[in-house]
């Protein structure tokens, strides 16, 4: 069976580990062998479905407290799970709780040490956190970059905020050709961007020259 959506939560976005495709949304397993058929899987627990479903409900209403309650629950029954670790960052992000998040995701990264939207959001969290560290910020969005690929769900964005954090550590031009290079991918926020990374018009007509 070719793997086309999550059994568990119908979810279509899926990273590749080890062998493995992991659903972004819930964090179900499927390993696949070389003809990328699935011939085995870990789908999570129907009540940590049941808890990640209710907590994504809260989102909506950007009801961060209750998400956090129902993502601590999950977790409970399912510690090993990245991608909890990763939504409860971002709940946690939300909350402007910046140490906690950071927790989270350094969490996620330890049980799945090439997750790239842990790393994307520890960056992101080192350039808007209380504590701003834009070297970390820019270690944090290269290894994102290192894992990410252009099919994921998450890349045109994490290319942006890895531009926007070369821009922070004086790497304008590479800056602009990365915002650039997500602008043409379908960036929205391409302007907001260049102004975060502190470049001026004149760079980007530099940026520009050189690309
Ligand atoms: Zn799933």
């Amino acid at each position: 069976m070719k793997l086309i959506e999550c059994e568990c939560c119908g979810g279509k976005d899926f990273h590749r580990t080890d062998g493995m495709a992991v659903c972004d949304n819930c964090g179900s397993k499927y390993f696949l062998n070389k003809d990328e058929q699935v011939s085995d899987k870990v789908l999570i627990a129907a009540e940590v479905h049941s808890l990640l479903y209710k907590s994504a409900e809260c989102r909506t209403k950007c009801d961060y407290a209750n998400e956090m309650l129902y993502l601590l629950q999950a977790l409970r029954i399912d510690e090993k799970n990245s991608i909890l670790w990763t939504r409860l960052g971002r709940t946690y992000r939300d909350m402007r709780s910046y140490k906690n998040a950071e927790n989270c995701y350094k969490k996620a990264i330890v049980l799945e040490p090439d997750l790239p939207y842990a790393y994307g959001n520890l960056g992101v969290l080192y350039m808007v956190g209380d504590d701003k560290r834009d070297a970390d910020a820019l270690e944090y969005m290269r290894k994102c970059m290192n894992y990410i690929r252009e099919s994921d769900n998450d890349y045109v964005t994490m290319l942006a905020n890895y531009g926007v954090a070369l821009g922070l550590n004086g790497q304008k031009g590479e800056a602009v050709r990365m915002i650039r290079k997500a602008i043409k991918l379908g960036y929205p926020n391409g302007k907001a961007a260049m102004r975060i990374a502190g470049i001026g018009v004149f760079d980007r007509v530099c940026g520009l020259l050189r690309g």
